[in-house]
């Protein structure tokens, strides 16, 4: 199969929008923006065996690469709309190109991404990278500078379950709900875009709490009091590895995807409340500060790392 067959037979899907003048198929993608709106751009790019176990399915690595723009899109406080697909294949294998553009499609249909292009080419090991494109309310971004002293900081959905499954997939039970979890992250697009204009600051939690949240704290140059009793555990992590190392995955482990996000408590927006848990507050005194009840639980950053 040449990379002409490949991209006809895999990744050319009409785009079902009338912001694609012309998409896959050309030289370059046209877009239509909409008018006065805001661009937001993202790319993120997972190498086999380092960002996902080289065992993870087609379909998962499909969803999970647009998963993880999704999120950036998201942390930013943008609507997805465009996205393009770098391939690098050491073979290219029908039966797993088929399956990892279901997986890619079916998160892209999700948000009604379109994908517009991309490029095909041969390397040594599998290596996928997506770029997305979004648009927002000028004005309105999400940025990790923008945390005040007195916010409250919450963050979306559980934590830890991602890293927690990740180490269950290596045992092979990659079936578990915590498996699934890092397989196919759920972007939190709904809230980012709740969030536009509204949250003083936000990042998506891909590195892990504590590394992720210190981010955002040097670059509002502030610190943070956060309560560990508060951090939402799911009960499928307590159960499969209890309080104490649920704590851990929790603060140093990856690949969650859900937000974490500062603002005056007031002005939480209704719609959201239901998915974001409080969990401290920002300080003026530099620095994270966990305490577990009376303790200092100190800061682990030798944790997690994508690279
Ligand atoms: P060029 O040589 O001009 O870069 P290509 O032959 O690489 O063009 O690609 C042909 C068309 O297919 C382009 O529109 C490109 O955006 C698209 N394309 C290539 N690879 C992919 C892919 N993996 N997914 C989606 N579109 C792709
Ligand atoms: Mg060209």
């Amino acid at each position: 199969m040449d990379e002409f067959e490949l991209i006809r037979r895999f990744f050319s899907r009409p785009a079902d929008s009338a912001s694609v003048v012309t998409g896959v198929g050309d030289d370059g993608a046209v877009l239509k923006p909409s008018a006065d709106r805001e661009l937001v751009t993202v790319i993120d790019t997972m190498v086999a065996g380092t960002h996902f176990p080289a065992t993870m399915s087609a379909g998962d690595v499909g969803y999970r690469i647009v998963a993880v723009n999704l999120s950036d899109i998201a942390a930013m406080g943008a609507e997805p709309r465009w996205m393009t697909l770098a391939l690098t294949l050491a073979e290219s294998d029908p039966a797993w190109l088929a399956a990892f553009a279901e997986g890619l499609y079916e998160a892209a249909a999700e948000w009604g991404v379109a994908l517009v292009g991309g490029d095909t080419t041969k390397g040594e090991q599998l290596v996928v990278s997506v770029q997305m494109s979004g648009e927002l309310t000028p004005g309105t971004a999400l940025y990790r500078s923008g945390a005040k002293v007195g916010d409250t900081i919450y963050v979306t959905g559980t934590v830890g379950d991602a890293a927690a499954g990740l180490k269950l997939m290596a045992k092979g039970s990659g079936e578990h709900p915590l498996a699934r979890r890092f397989a196919r992250p759920m972007a939190r697009v709904r809230a980012g875009s709740a969030l536009a204009g509204i949250a003083h600051a936000a990042i998506d939690l891909s590195d892990g709490f504590v590394a992720d949240l210190s981010k955002l704290l040097e670059a509002s140059g502030v610190g943070a009091q956060v309560d560990l009793q508060t951090l939402p555990l799911s009960r499928d992590l307590l159960d499969a590895v209890g309080r104490d190392e649920a704590l851990q995955y929790a603060m140093n482990g990856g690949d969650d995807y859900e937000l974490c996000f500062t603002m005056p408590e007031p002005r939480l927006p209704e719609t959201i409340a239901a998915e974001a848990t409080a969990i401290g507050r920002i300080t003026a005194e530099s620095g994270l500060v966990c305490r577990d009840g009376d303790t200092v639980v100190p800061i682990d950053d030798t944790g997690y790392r994508h690279f």
